[in-house]
C-alpha cells in the first residue's frame, strides 16, 4: 500500500499557510508518506497572489508553493502531485489532475465554477468536496452541497473544529453513495503527527491522472488521523 497526502497548503501561495513547500515535502517523507498534492487556495480564495497582475504572472505565482515542494521531493525522493482547492460560494473543491499549462490557457477560471467545472473535467480532472460541512466565517457559514459537480467527498478533514462536521460528510457520502477521501488539510509544521490523514492507495500515484483512475477504480481508501478530536 501506498500513503498520500491529499490536501496540503504552503506559504508561498497560501496566505493563512506557514510551512513552505519544502519544509512540507521533509515533512512527509520523514513522515512514512509516499507523495503529497499540493492544494493551495486559489484566486478565489485565501491566495497570496495579489489580483491586479496580468493573469500569467498569477499563474506563475500560484505555483511557487508546488513548484518548491516538487524539486525538494525530486531531491529527497518524495512524490510532489499538483492540486487545486477552488472556493465556490461556501464550498471548497479539491482538484485534481490539472496543471500550470492548463491554468495558463484559461484565463480567468477562478470567476464561474461551473465553467470551470466543465472545463476542468472535460481535461481529465477530478473534483472532491473538501469539509462539505465545515461551518467557517471565511465559507460565510454556509453549507453548500453541489452532487451533481463533484467526482467524491473528503470524509475526514484534519483541520475540521469539530469532530461532527467530519461526521455530517460521512452522512453525506453515505447517502449520495460517493467514493470518498481524507486529508489533512495541512497549513503548518505544527500540526501534530497524530493528526495526519490522506488517502492509502492500492497502486503507485505517478500524477492527477493516476490518481482519478485509482480512485475511479476503489484503490483509494482514507486514512484517518491516529487520533480524532474529543
Ligand atoms: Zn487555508
Ligand atoms: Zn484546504
Amino acid at each position: 500500500m501506498y500513503k498520500y497526502e491529499t490536501h496540503l497548503h504552503t506559504a508561498e501561495t497560501s496566505a493563512c499557510a506557514s510551512a513552505t513547500g519544502a519544509e512540507q515535502a521533509r515533512r512527509y517523507k520523514e513522515e512514512g508518506y509516499d507523495g503529497i498534492f499540493v492544494t493551495d487556495h486559489f484566486f478565489n480564495s485565501n491566495t497570496t497572489v495579489p489580483r491586479d497582475l496580468p493573469w500569467k504572472e498569477r499563474v506563475d505565482l500560484y505555483c511557487k508553493g508546488y513548484e518548491n515542494a516538487r524539486a525538494e521531493g525530486d531531491r529527497i525522493g518524495l512524490k510532489v502531485f499538483f492540486g487545486i482547492e477552488y472556493t465556490y460560494d461556501g464550498a471548497d473543491i479539491l482538484v485534481y489532475g490539472l496543471d500550470k499549462q492548463w491554468l495558463c490557457d484559461h484565463p480567468d477560471c477562478d470567476k464561474d465554477f461551473f465553467r470551470f467545472h466543465d472545463d476542468a473535467r472535460a481535461s481529465g480532472a477530478l473534483l472532491i468536496h473538501a469539509h462539505p460541512f465545515r461551518q467557517a466565517d471565511y465559507l460565510r457559514g454556509v453549507i453548500k452541497l453541489l452532487p451533481r459537480w463533484v467526482d467524491g467527498v473528503e470524509v475526514y478533514n484534519s483541520g475540521n473544529g469539530e469532530e461532527s462536521w467530519n461526521e455530517e460528510a460521512e452522512w453525506y457520502a453515505k447517502t449520495f453513495g460517493f467514493r470518498v477521501t481524507a486529508g489533512t488539510d495541512n497549513h503548518h509544521l505544527s500540526v501534530e503527527q497524530d493528526r495526519l490523514a490522506g488517502v492509502m492507495s492500492e497502486v503507485e500515484i505517478s500524477g492527477g491522472a493516476d490518481y482519478k483512475a485509482a480512485f475511479l477504480s476503489d484503490k483509494i481508501t482514507p486514512l484517518y488521523p491516529k487520533r480524532r478530536l474529543g
